[in-house]
C-alpha cells in the first residue's frame, strides 16, 4: 500500500524547511508580496520559475517605444523596452532562446542571447531583455533593481535636456530658457549645419559649415549662453557626420563657449579620427550612442583615449549589466560617461536604475520634454518623474514601475496590447540548430529514420 506523501513528511523535515524560509524569507515575496507589501508569497518559488512567454506593444511618440514583457509560470512578469525608434521584433525573436529557462539566472540567459545583439537598434532586443529579467528578479527578491547590479553611489540622476534648433536664433534662444525654467540644469542644443544653410557663403562645397558658416553657428551657441547662463553646462550635436579635419575646425570654434562636449561628430568606429580631434581641440568630445557592448565596440575608444565621455544608451548598449560595465571601465580609465535616451519611462527607470551604481556619470538625456503624457505611460513612482532636473531613484522591488495601461492603448503606434506571439515560439535566428532526425545510413550500416548515433 502507497503511504501517502504529506505522511512521509518528518518532524525533522519539517524543521529544516522552517529555517530555510527564515533564512530565504524575502525570496518568497514576488506576487503576493508586491499586492499586500511584507506578507510571505507562499506561491512563489524561485527555484522553480521559468519564463513562458514574451509579448509586446508599440508606443508611438517622437521615437516610437517598443515595450515587452516577459512573463513565468509565478504570475511575476518583467518589463523592458527596445530602443527608441526600434521595432519590438528585435526582442521577440529572442523569446524561443529563453522560454522554459529560470529568469532569475540573468547573466546566463544574456550569455545565451549575447550573440544577436548587434550595433544601434540592434542591441535594443537584448538590452529590452536584460531590464525586464531586473524587473523580474527585483520583484521576485522584493529589491529595487539597482541593487542586483551594485551598491547605490547616488540617490538621484541628474537629466540633461535636449532643444531642437530652430533658424531664427531669437526662438531657439526663447525654447533654451523654457527648459531652465522646467528646472533643468544640464541642456544640450541640437547644432545642425544645416541652420546657417541659407546664408551666403555659410556651406562649404563638401556640405561642411565654413568658417564664415561656423561664425554663424556661434550665434547659436551665444545666444545658448545667454538664455541659461555661463555656468549652465550646455553640449551640442546633430552636425551631420564630418570628415576628421572638418571636425577639428568645428571644435575649436566652439571653444569660447566651453561647451559639456561636441557629439558624435564623426562616425563612432573610426577610434583613430576621434584621438585626432580629441587632441586638437579643448571641446571634450563624445559619442557612442549607437555602440552595443564594451568588447562589441566601446573598448577601442576607451583604450585609445580617444574621447572625453563616452554616451551609451541602455536601450543599446545592453542595459543595466553591459552598460554598467562599460561606464565603469571608462571611468577607471579617466573616461566620463553621459547618458544617451529618448525612450519611454519603462526603459528611462531601468537606465535610472543602472546609473544609480556607476562609478562616475555626468548626466542622463530626457527627449520628452514636450510630450505631457509621457510620465502619465506608468504609475508606481512619485510625480512628476523630473523634478528640479533629477529624476529620484525608487526603491521599490524591480523597475518600481508599472504600465498604466489606459493611457498606453489611447498611444499605440498600431493595434494589439500584448498579444500572444505565437510566430515567435520557434527559433527565428540561431547560431547552431541541428534540426533533429533524417533518414540515413546509420554507423552499424543500418538504414534508418534517426539523429546522431554518437
Ligand atoms: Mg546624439
Amino acid at each position: 500500500m502507497r503511504i501517502p506523501q504529506k505522511q512521509l513528511v518528518s518532524r525533522r523535515s519539517l524543521l529544516r524547511r522552517a529555517a530555510a524560509t527564515a533564512m530565504f524569507g524575502p525570496l518568497f515575496q514576488a506576487t503576493k508580496g508586491l499586492a499586500s507589501p511584507g506578507a510571505p508569497n507562499l506561491r512563489s518559488a524561485p527555484g522553480n520559475l521559468k519564463i513562458t512567454d514574451m509579448r509586446a506593444c508599440r508606443v508611438a511618440a517622437n521615437y516610437d517605444y517598443p515595450i515587452i514583457k516577459i512573463y513565468t509560470n509565478q504570475d511575476v512578469y518583467g518589463l523592458g523596452e527596445v530602443r527608441d525608434a526600434g521595432v519590438e521584433g528585435i526582442a521577440l525573436i529572442l523569446k524561443s532562446h529563453l522560454v522554459g529557462k529560470n529568469p532569475l539566472q540573468i547573466e546566463a540567459n544574456l550569455r545565451r542571447i549575447r550573440e544577436f545583439a548587434g550595433q544601434g537598434r540592434m542591441g535594443g532586443g537584448y538590452s529590452a531583455v536584460d531590464m525586464a529579467l531586473h524587473d523580474i528578479a527585483g520583484k521576485v527578491y522584493g529589491v529595487p533593481a539597482y541593487s542586483l547590479v551594485g551598491p547605490k553611489q547616488r540617490d538621484r540622476i541628474r537629466i540633461y535636456c535636449d532643444t531642437t534648433g530652430h533658424k531664427d536664433v531669437k526662438i531657439y534662444a526663447e525654447r533654451m530658457l523654457k527648459r531652465k525654467q522646467f528646472g533643468f540644469t544640464f541642456f544640450k542644443m541640437d547644432l545642425y549645419t544645416s541652420l546657417v544653410e541659407d546664408r551666403p557663403g555659410a556651406i562649404g562645397p563638401d556640405g561642411a559649415a565654413t568658417d564664415k558658416g561656423l561664425g554663424y553657428l556661434c550665434e547659436y551657441l551665444q545666444a545658448g549662453r545667454e538664455a541659461l547662463g555661463t555656468d549652465a553646462p550646455i553640449a551640442a550635436d546633430h552636425f551631420g557626420h564630418l570628415s576628421v579635419k572638418n571636425a577639428i575646425r568645428y571644435a575649436r570654434a566652439f571653444e569660447p563657449y566651453q561647451l559639456a562636449w561636441a557629439e558624435d561628430l564623426i562616425d563612432w568606429r573610426d577610434w583613430r579620427g576621434y584621438q585626432q580631434i580629441r587632441s586638437a581641440t579643448t571641446t571634450p568630445i563624445l559619442t557612442g550612442e549607437d555602440i552595443f557592448g564594451l568588447d562589441e565596440g566601446f573598448r577601442p575608444l576607451i583604450d585609445n583615449h580617444a574621447v572625453d565621455a563616452i554616451h551609451p544608451d541602455p536601450e543599446t548598449a545592453g542595459a543595466l549589466i553591459e552598460t554598467k560595465r562599460i561606464a565603469d571601465y571608462a571611468a577607471q580609465n579617466g573616461i566620463r560617461t553621459a547618458i544617451h535616451f529618448a525612450g519611454s519611462p519603462v526603459g528611462c527607470m531601468a537606465a535610472v536604475h543602472m546609473a544609480a551604481t556607476l562609478q562616475e556619470m555626468l548626466a542622463m538625456e530626457n527627449h520628452a520634454v514636450d510630450i505631457p503624457w509621457w510620465q502619465d505611460l506608468i504609475k508606481g513612482i512619485e510625480k512628476p518623474i523630473i523634478k528640479d532636473g533629477y529624476i529620484r531613484v525608487p526603491e521599490t522591488p524591480g523597475l518600481g514601475v508599472e504600465l498604466n495601461d489606459d493611457v498606453v492603448k489611447q498611444h499605440l503606434r498600431r493595434p494589439g496590447y500584448f498579444e500572444p506571439t505565437p510566430m515567435y515560439d520557434d527559433m527565428i535566428i540561431s547560431g547552431y540548430s541541428p534540426g533533429g532526425k533524417w533518414p540515413h545510413v546509420d554507423a552499424n550500416g543500418k538504414w534508418c529514420d534517426c539523429d546522431w548515433d554518437l
